[in-house]
């Protein structure tokens, strides 16, 4: 056995064979069909460490079959220093061996599976027929969110602003050619959010602010808050969040990271997969406004993991490296050690 390693210009490559709105369809589905089987899944609140720049967190994951974990940080400042705010790379396991079945680059794969998760969600909560978007902070994941909106949620017209100008141009510069898009430069906030049906806010800053206020909302809007995802650091103003009819991943964790951290324990809010289940209402009426307090669960990982393992192996991308000892004889792996020959016989015995 060996383990798949799918580094970033491996995913890039797979990403160019099968085509990114089809990987995000993929796996828009992935996601659907996993949160469906939620109950089957062994879950907990992500592991996070915390700093003055950022945070580094483990997110682990798995059910019957599969063990899935992600190394993720969240540094805003990062690109000041030319790093990205997100970096990220997971394993898939095979669970009744343990063994690495799959090592993966996930920092472009978790701005498509948020993306995914954020269309996933507002196909069940968003009032039918939305077709404009405001995009709030047009950094590393943003084109993803709007590709994800404009191919698998029908948006044709989507408003951006960012407090960085040159964000905002790179995205310009990235989508101007997506036939079928518009795409308007707003002057503010409030600008980009006048008109929209559902608004995206996916901004980094650490800190609690509150980019989107309850003077800005409009009847049957759907906010799909992607940056708020750490303890004291949010996007939405409280009162926006007791505006609406709140939906989340897995809610331990959302109640310590999410939005609705700045609310009281007792505040009402629906699990996603219930929605999905039909277990629960998703929007109640076409004038509720509703709210995705997205902050990213260990699942959509797994999803993920799973889709890149299958198509990967199916296109032959990445390259299959020992990342556990192939020896010969699994209880004589101090023979690795030795330098009379004994480590490269026990190597070639299972070449
Ligand atoms: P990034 O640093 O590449 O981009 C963030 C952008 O937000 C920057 O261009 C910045 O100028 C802009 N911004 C900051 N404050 C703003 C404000 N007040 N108004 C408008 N724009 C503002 O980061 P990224 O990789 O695009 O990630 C964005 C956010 O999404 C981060 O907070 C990250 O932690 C979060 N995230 C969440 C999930 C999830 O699953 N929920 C997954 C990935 C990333």
């Amino acid at each position: 056995m060996t383990t798949r390693f799918v580094d970033v210009p491996a995913l890039a490559a797979l990403l160019q064979k099968v085509g990114v709105a089809r990987f995000l369809a993929e796996l828009t589905e992935a996601l659907r069909a996993d949160f469906l089987r939620w109950p089957e899944f062994e879950k907990s609140a992500r592991t996070a460490s915390h700093s003055a720049q950022g945070v580094i967190e483990l997110m682990p994951v798995a059910d019957a079959n599969r063990y899935a974990f992600k190394y993720v940080n969240g540094h805003p400042g990062n690109p000041e220093q030319g790093l990205p705010t997100v970096m990220a790379f997971g394993v898939l396991a095979e669970v009744s061996t343990g063994y690495p079945l799959l090592l993966s680059e996930l920092t472009l794969t978790t701005a498509l599976r948020t993306a995914a998760t954020s269309v996933l969600a507002a196909q069940a909560l968003a009032r039918p027929g939305s077709r404009c978007m405001a995009l709030i902070g047009n950094g590393a994941q943003s084109e993803f969110q709007a590709l994800a909106f404009h191919t698998l949620m029908g948006i044709t017209e989507i408003a951006v602003f960012d407090v960085d100008a040159a964000a905002t141009d790179k995205l310009l510069r990235n989508l101007a050619h997506l036939p079928g898009l518009g795409l308007r430069r707003a002057a503010s906030v409030a600008d980009a959010v006048c008109g929209a049906d559902i608004v995206t806010t996916v901004t980094a800053d650490k800190t609690r602010a509150a980019i989107i206020t309850s003077e800005m909302l409009a009847s049957g809007m759907h906010i799909n808050g992607v940056g708020g995802d750490c303890p004291g650091k949010t996007e939405l103003h409280p009162d926006v969040l007791r505006a609406a009819r709140v939906f989340v991943e897995y809610e331990p964790q959302t109640r310590v990271e999410g939005d609705i951290q700045q609310l009281p324990a007792e505040f009402p809010v629906v699990p996603l997969w219930r929605v999905l289940a039909g277990f629960e209402p998703g929007r109640q009426a076409a004038e509720q406004v509703t709210v995705f307090d997205s902050v990213g669960f260990a699942l959509e990982d797994y999803s993920a993991l799973c889709l890149v393992h299958r198509l990967a192996t199916q296109h032959g991308v990445g390259r299959m490296v020992d990342l556990v000892p192939p020896q010969a004889n699994p209880k004589d792996l101090f023979a690795l050690t030795r330098s009379d020959g004994a480590a490269s016989a026990a190597l070639r015995l299972v070449a």
